[in-house]
């Protein structure tokens, strides 16, 4: 089952100042609704910044050259890391129960000092698919490819897209009562109800743990990531013997996936006969509702002209906005609330044409990017210069 190393942290009731620091850190990333906390060894001493919604943020507090070595080895001993190494990479995980927070710890040594990056994992997070903020029509064809009993999913997308989370939300969609559901993580980021997590790490690999669960009569499971040859192969083998199987893979879009796996020496028909789904996910700021002003339509029509997108006719009136940028209100954070997952996406048909004709016409999307974006920019959710941005 579960295999995560986290340990208890008496949090809070650290006695030193440093102690105190690290835990105001965690609350005020905890309250800002960042994603990590970075204490970065600087030539003058250390500064504290936050990534919130996708953006680092300008520093939070900087502290001088006389605190860079005691705070960083109280927040190394604060997070289980050793304090007995230094100038190594270092890698742990504590849980903060009093907040329903855990931390995944990473230390780097860099020139000026250890550098500490520290993941805030939310727990009391639910991966609900219908309320990821997906286009309607986008949510339909997921679900219905998990609904095959077999066949390959995969998300591509640059770190920090959001493809985990839509990963774990397209997981927690199945039925677990029914299926045996099995993942192969590295890390495992977050314990899921229902389903059996493995962590990869030095000790066993990504193919070695799939045949393993291969042996264990699994219905889904998730691969982490699909990045050697061995891995891919195993997954479109595991497919088409009665597995569904998802995974992430690296490139650049839904059709490159396909020229990623025929890289990694997957055959064409077993591609063909077995990837339901293949996309490229980003994550675009949705606007606040309370702040974000009208964009004229005359605005919007050259964005769009600009954009080059085809304009999928769409009921109702458009209601292109334009974030408060940077400003924002006290609803907000700078004009956003929250992000929104994109997609640009392949289905099965069109990827068996596409690989069957490949060389003549190009990849039948179901949507762009740009699509995707304007379909939310449409429903006033995003900002709709975003259409621009997207890519
Ligand atoms: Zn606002």
């Amino acid at each position: 089952m579960e295999d995560i190393a986290a340990k208890d942290f008496n949090f809070g009731q650290s006695k030193t100042p440093y102690g105190e620091l690290f835990y105001d850190a965690v609350q005020k990333a905890q309250t800002d609704e960042a994603s990590d906390i970075h204490i970065e060894p600087t030539r003058t001493g250390i500064s504290i910044r936050f990534r919130i919604l996708g953006d680092m943020q300008p520093p939070w507090k900087k502290l001088s050259t006389d605190h860079k070595l005691g705070f960083v080895n109280e927040v190394k001993q604060l997070t289980n890391l050793s304090i007995a190494i230094s100038g190594r990479p270092q890698d742990g995980r504590i849980s903060i129960d009093p907040l329903k927070l855990d931390l995944r710890v990473n230390l780097l040594p860099t020139l000026y000092g250890e550098k500490i990056v520290l993941r805030l994992l939310d727990l009391k997070r639910n991966f609900d698919l219908d309320r990821a903020g997906f286009e309607v029509e986008t949510l339909h064809d997921l679900k219905d490819a998990t609904r095959f009993k077999n066949g390959v999913i995969l998300i591509s997308g640059p770190t920090g897209s959001g493809k985990t989370t839509t990963l774990y939300s397209l997981l927690c969609s199945i039925d677990r009562k029914k299926l045996n559901v099995i993942t192969l993580e590295d890390p495992v980021e977050y314990s899921l109800p229902g389903i059996n997590q493995v962590r990869i790490d030095s000790k066993i690999n990504f193919s070695q743990a799939l045949r393993a669960v291969l042996r264990q009569d699994p219905d889904v499971i998730l691969v982490g990531e699909i990045r050697d040859e061995e891995t891919a192969a195993l997954c479109f083998k595991a497919a088409s013997t009665g597995h569904l199987v998802l995974s992430t893979i690296h490139a650049n879009g839904a059709a490159e996936v396909i020229g990623r796996l025929l890289n990694l020496g997957v055959e064409k028909f077993m591609i063909a006969s077995n990837l339901r789904f293949s996309c490229a996910q980003r994550l675009v700021k949705r606007i606040c509702q309370t702040c974000a002003v009208k964009c004229p339509q005359d605005v919007a029509n050259d964005i769009l002209k600009k954009a080059g997108v085809d304009l999928i006719s769409r009921d109702g009136k458009s209601n292109f906005e334009l974030a408060d940028d940077g400003n924002g209100c006290s609803a907000c954070r700078g004009g956003y609330t929250g992000r929104i997952p994109i997609l640009e996406y392949m289905k099965g048909g069109a990827i068996k044409d596409f690989i069957e004709v490949a060389a003549r016409d190009p990849p039948r999307l179901a949507r762009t990017l740009k699509e995707a974006a304007y379909y939310h920019a449409f429903q006033g959710e995003i900002d709709i210069r975003e259409v621009l941005n997207v890519s």
